[in-house]
């Protein structure tokens, strides 16, 4: 029988005052490995949310919601993994406006995805995007092939951020377009404009197999070169 309203127990689940020192400790241990691990599992975050900011609001969540239900979590000890989280974010927040280190390790960095109509391979390999999910989120913004694109950006939220080419200096890019990027082939059959299925890469071939000389990737189609409807 658990006897009702004992608000010793709802506040302080009867707990020696030592126990409060535990609770900070284990919310400082809980919220950086949570970090790290949100950060190794990928750095993107959720729509406009820095995995830092999300980490607070798992952990504050958490905390909030178990004194709601377990008759065995005091309240005041969920008051201190908010005083914890919040000196946390406090901290952290100082440091990262002190150090650009500190910053690029919390807050993660912009990477530039695409530029001049071509993939930045180097950064998109790094990053924990795959290249169906970019055209997305690319077609999400009526981007028909990367030609129409002068940049595009992966910010800390893990959000896209596209620039466009003007009308007039579009260029032949490689469809995104699910229908047309499926017809890439490997062997050429005949000579013409291509661009690489991986990187983006235009490129005149002749008929035989051909590798790309920027990503060494070896299939093909044929580029479009539409313009912009807004
Ligand atoms: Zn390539």
């Amino acid at each position: 029988m658990i006897p009702m309203f004992d608000w010793n127990r709802i506040l302080f689940n009867d707990a020696p005052g030592s126990f409060l020192l535990e609770v900070a400790v284990r919310s400082t241990i809980m919220f950086l490995g949570l970090l790290l691990v949100l950060k190794i599992a990928g750095k993107r975050g959720i729509k406009q949310l820095s995995i830092f900011e999300m980490v607070i609001i798992i952990s504050l969540g958490s905390a909030a919601g178990d004194p709601m239900f377990y008759d065995d979590v005091g309240i005041f000890h969920a008051f201190i993994v908010f005083v914890v989280v919040m000196l946390l974010y406090r901290l952290i927040t100082w440091l990262t406006g002190k150090s650009p280190f500190v910053e690029k390790l919390f807050e993660g960095k912009t990477e530039c995805l695409i530029d001049e109509g071509k993939f930045s391979m180097k950064k998109f390999r790094r990053e924990s995007l795959a290249q169906d999910e970019f055209f997305a989120e690319l077609r999400l913004r009526n981007v028909e092939h990367l030609g129409q694109v002068r940049k595009a950006y992966l910010e800390t939220s893990g959000d896209i951020s596209v620039f466009f080419y003007p009308d007039d200096a579009v260029k032949e890019g490689l469809s995104i377009l699910p229908e047309l990027f499926q017809k890439q082939v490997s062997y050429i059959s005949a000579s013409g404009t291509y661009c690489c299925c991986r990187c983006g890469e235009v490129k005149q071939l002749t008929t035989g197999a051909h590798s790309c000389f920027i990503c060494q990737g070896t299939n093909w189609v044929v580029p479009i070169y539409t313009k912009r409807t807004t």
